[in-house]
């Protein structure tokens, strides 16, 4: 799709499931299993929605999805299947040389293990060898002091070798990247979450990261149980949403494998409805 002189084109980078109480953290199974139907394990089927984003002679990926690093025991915990990046950037004839930049909105595995593989010599490389990758500050550190809490999100090998290599950049909060692209600090599910603001011809697109992974993710209380920062990620939908809606934004879902794209409408009680739409190119 094309949101002014952008392109913007969604790619689904893999799939995975996890388990279906932690993705919707207070809200009981007998409301949230009507939307996202459980497997025998209580785990809920999503996609890794990645964002191929075409803007002043520039290609930009906005995360990686969750590579191919990783043994088969961790695939079948998640039942995570192949990385499909490749394809589908080689479906929109581009090879990962073709990458400029890649913007990391957080280093949890299933966002930023693509970002390098593992060669036959055990030895890391970058997937994307011309990029420069983008990341917070804040998010980078955390994720370098992982705690019991959150240190089965964080696989140093994604992200650690691109730093120690100079390919890492780390930013402090909202900065421009591109003409019309904006990283925007979306903190919660981590401190150090960003989001990409896309403001191009009078139209504004916003990926919503791990902030609102799916659409069923919109009503304020959806709140995934992984967020290290509840109550931030509230503050944050608190912020953003009305002003998506007001604004006729078209939100992209990061996890959503039905659901890609959407506008939102507010209603006069406050209730968010949503308005899914198709990625017609
Ligand atoms: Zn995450």
């Amino acid at each position: 799709m094309r949101l002014g002189e952008i392109e913007v084109h969604p790619l689904v980078a893999g799939r995975f499931r996890l388990d279906g109480g932690a993705m919707f953290g207070v809200i009981p199974r007998v409301l949230w299993e009507k939307k996202m139907a459980p497997d025998e394990k209580n785990r809920i089927s999503m996609t890794m929605n990645v964002l191929l984003i075409k803007a002043g002679g520039k290609n930009i990926l906005v995360d990686t999805g969750a590579g191919d690093k990783e043994d088969a025991k961790f695939h079948e915990m998640y039942a995570l299947g192949h990385s499909l990046l490749e394809g589908e950037l080689a479906a929109r004839g581009l090879t990962p040389s073709a990458i400029d930049i890649v913007v990391n909105t957080h280093l949890h595995f299933d966002h930023a293990g693509g970002n390098t593989s593992r060669g036959e010599d055990g030895r890391i490389a970058p997937v994307f060898p011309n990029a420069r990758y983008l990341v917070q500050r804040s998010e980078f550190d955390e994720a370098m002091a992982a705690n019991e809490r959150n240190r089965a999100s964080y696989f140093s090998e994604n992200y650690k070798p691109l730093f120690d290599e100079g390919r890492m950049e780390l930013l402090d909060g909202e900065s421009e990247i591109a003409s019309g692209l904006a990283v925007e600090p979306l903190p919660g599910h981590t401190r150090g979450l960003q989001g990409l603001m896309i403001h191009s011809g009078g139209k504004t697109g916003l990926y919503l990261a791990d902030c609102v992974p799916t659409s069923h993710h919109i009503p304020l209380p959806w709140i995934m149980a992984y967020d290290l920062y509840p109550t931030e990620t509230l503050a944050t939908k608190k912020r953003i949403l009305p002003e998506a809606a007001r604004g006729g934004w078209t939100l992209f879902f990061e996890h959503d494998p039905s659901v890609l794209a959407a506008t939102i409408e507010q209603e006069a009680g406050g209730r968010f409805v949503v308005h899914p739409l198709k990625d017609d190119a």
